[in-house]
């Protein structure tokens, strides 16, 4: 099967003839309908999660079932079931799992995981366990979550990362309530995403804020009341924007340390900084001891939306059926697998929303 693979830090990624394991007890074999292209692929290709190579990218994505393997433990999964795939299926036997906490599961977390080989016959990693930017996956049963049929696949892909991440951030660690203020800080596609699920939370004005000044479109469609862009002036034209105070909630989708003290800045006095973006281990945000007592505010950060996908990805695919989640202003290309490592280029230069690999 053909698969979007990267050879070494930093290589292009190109695509290549894949060989897959059989499908073992407990796993399925899917077939991939649509595959997203997310901004931690790019930090498996240019090492940043330190994975190891060679390396089939992609995680977020949906397809269908096409081989279910013998005695498989857990969830029932049958042939031609409609499935998103999960990058951090919880073990549900470790202490953050029994405690309410799968999205802190201590067997999550490796960037890679070996599985299959190339053609030469080296053998071959997959991103997060899955390698989902490929037109076959085979995955442990309990790495998918059924969704109903009719839910359409590039919309279906985006549900399994950025979505359950930025609806998670704002209901489950954020907790917006309606009326409230929110900005967002970053607007990929997480970003964005969080946009639109701020208005889905009823949120009553929604700032988004980026470096370009290209994403106001794109903001506005999501959702965005306004749109500032990031500078110097940022925090001050988001205060002007909330009655001098700051907003009730900022949601921060970049993972930098000038971006997490901005977001400090443009929250309100008791307001809540939830951090979403993944940074580095020596980018130290700096914060005084008196600031943290007179601002009152709280500091949180959020690893997988703070959600457990077997529970909420189904009723986020409800919510998309029904109309009140619409995800369309974030696919901004709908493109073939050739298409891919195009598809980084313009991810990297801070261009679009999500790019959709289709397969069908
Ligand atoms: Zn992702
Ligand atoms: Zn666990």
């Amino acid at each position: 099967m053909k698969a979007l693979v990267v050879t070494g830090k930093g290589e292009r990624p190109r695509v290549a003839d894949v060989v897959l394991p059989p499908v073992g007890p407990g796993e399925v074999r899917v077939r991939i309908r649509a595959a997203g292209v997310c901004h931690s692929d790019l930090s498996m290709i240019n090492g940043t999660l330190a994975p190891t190579y060679p390396l089939v990218l992609g995680h977020e994505a949906a397809g269908v079932v096409t081989e279910v393997g013998p005695e498989g433990a857990g969830r029932r999964i049958d042939v031609g079931d409609h499935v998103v795939l999960n990058w951090a299926p919880p073990c549900r036997e470790c202490w953050h799992c029994t405690h309410g906490e799968p999205w802190l599961c201590a067997e999550g977390g490796r960037p890679s995981a070996p599985r299959g080989h190339l053609a030469s016959g080296e053998a071959t990693h997959v991103t997060l366990g899955l390698g989902a930017l490929a037109e076959e996956v085979v995955v442990p049963s309990h790495a998918v979550i059924p969704v109903p049929a009719d839910l359409p696949a590039d919309v279906a892909a985006l549900l399994g990362c950025a979505v359950l991440t930025a609806t998670g951030a704002v209901n489950r660690t954020a907790t917006v309530h309606p009326g409230q203020s929110v900005v967002v800080i970053g607007l990929g596609g997480v970003g964005l995403a969080t946009l639109i699920a701020a208005r889905a939370a009823g949120a009553g004005q929604v700032i988004g804020v980026d470096l370009s000044e290209a994403k106001r479109d794109l903001a506005l469609a999501a959702g965005a009341t306004d749109f500032v862009v990031s500078d110097d002036t940022m925090v001050k034209a988001v205060r002007a924007l909330t009655g001098g105070r700051g907003a009730d909630h900022a949601i921060e989708c970049v993972g930098r340390s000038t971006t997490i003290g901005a977001a400090w800045r443009a929250t309100r006095r008791g307001g809540q900084v939830t951090v979403v973006g993944m940074g580095a281990r020596d980018d130290l945000v700096s914060l005084s001891a008196l600031d943290i007592f007179h601002s009152a505010r709280t500091l949180r950060s959020s690893v997988y939306g703070s959600s457990d996908p077997d529970r909420d990805l189904p009723d986020l695919a409800a919510a998309v059926t029904n109309g009140s989640l619409d995800l369309a202003p974030l696919i901004t290309d709908r493109i073939p697998l050739e298409a891919a490592p195009d598809a980084f280029d313009r991810m990297s230069r801070g261009e679009g929303a999500r790019s959709v690999i289709l397969f069908d």
